[in-house]
């Protein structure tokens, strides 16, 4: 049996594991992505972490991390971590560890973790959205990730759902991720109780402690406004989802991230809206699902995959 160490690379968290190859957790720990400076910070800390923290040994390293290009094994001008423009993950943990390395975005990861370890295992064209800090897509198309021409695909969260809508930060306007991430929610509800008349139990939490897990409980009990948020981030979403499937004809949507943990109401509502936006004769044929392997981390267990697929080829 071999071990692996997974690395999932988030805005706001690292998760780390070590893994067997049946996808079994033997240890797993999460660092604040912000309490690096860089690349070579953090595979420092996470070698310093294990040695004093973790007996397993392991053979190979899968890493996922947002905005990376896989030919190059680089993370490329990433908008919500600060290393640098163009940050070579590969080459960095290798030097620290000495150990082969695969780095693959990490909404890749979360579907071939799917794949692998979760529902998907008898899908051959299905897509994983997560979301967090930022929008992340793994497409699985005939049966394999699809990477695109240049290793970039699947920046659903930089699709236009506003044209002339609010400013992201790849330099665009109206970014789905704008108004579906992390900040972008936060951004809709401080807007929303700015203009309501009060009476949500969200006017008690002071706008810096404000999120999108405290929206959804908010939501969950009724609360008005945070019905409201919730109405405006599903159908955002669902247009965004949508223009996926119409053009692809997926089967299924797995959707994954912290927000997605906070039961079915995303889901329901989102749903409503795919109703409305998916054409009629794809409108009943596609499952919404919240995955499975979110408690877990998906994406560590799908950057496993990776590693022990190119070390010991099985096919994913
Ligand atoms: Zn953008």
């Amino acid at each position: 049996m071999n071990n692996y160490l997974g690395v999932d690379i988030g805005g706001t968290n690292v998760c780390f594991g070590v893994v067997t190859e049946n996808g079994e957790f033997l240890y797993e720990n999460t660092f604040k992505t912000t309490e690096f400076e860089s690349a070579e910070d953090l595979a420092e800390s996470i070698q310093q972490h294990l040695k004093k923290n973790c007996k397993h040994q392991f053979t190979g390293i899968g890493i996922g991390a947002p905005s990376v290009n896989e030919t190059n094994q680089s993370m490329e001008f990433a908008p919500n971590i600060s290393w640098g423009e163009i940050v070579p993950l590969n080459e960095i943990f290798a030097a620290k560890f000495n150990l082969p390395i695969r780095v693959i975005n990490d909404a890749n990861a979360a579907a071939i973790g799917e794949k692998v370890f979760g529902e998907a295992t008898d899908q051959n064209n299905f897509a994983v959205i997560t979301l967090g800090t930022g929008i992340g897509l793994g497409l699985y198309i005939d049966n394999k990730i699809y990477l695109g021409s240049n290793g970039l695909a699947g920046e659903l969260g930089h699709t236009i759902v506003r044209r002339d809508g609010r400013e992201c930060k790849c330099g665009n306007f109206g970014c789905l991720e704008t108004y579906v991430a992390k900040d972008g929610i936060v951004k809709t509800a401080k807007e929303k109780l700015e203009f309501s008349s009060g009476g949500s139990v969200l006017n008690n939490i002071s706008p810096s402690n404000l999120t999108p897990i405290e929206i959804m409980k908010a939501a969950r009990k009724e609360d008005p406004v945070a019905l409201e948020i919730i109405q405006t981030v599903t159908r955002d979403l669902a247009f965004g989802i949508s223009q996926l499937v119409n053009i692809l004809d997926l089967e299924c949507i797995y959707l994954s991230g912290g927000i997605t943990k906070s039961g079915n109401l995303l889901k329901r509502k989102t749903e409503k809206h795919l109703k409305s936006y998916i054409l009629p004769n794809m409108r009943d044929k596609l499952n919404l699902r919240i995955s499975t392997l979110n408690e877990i981390n998906g994406g560590i267990l799908g950057a496993v995959a990776t590693i022990h697929e190119s070390l010991v080829p099985v096919s994913i």
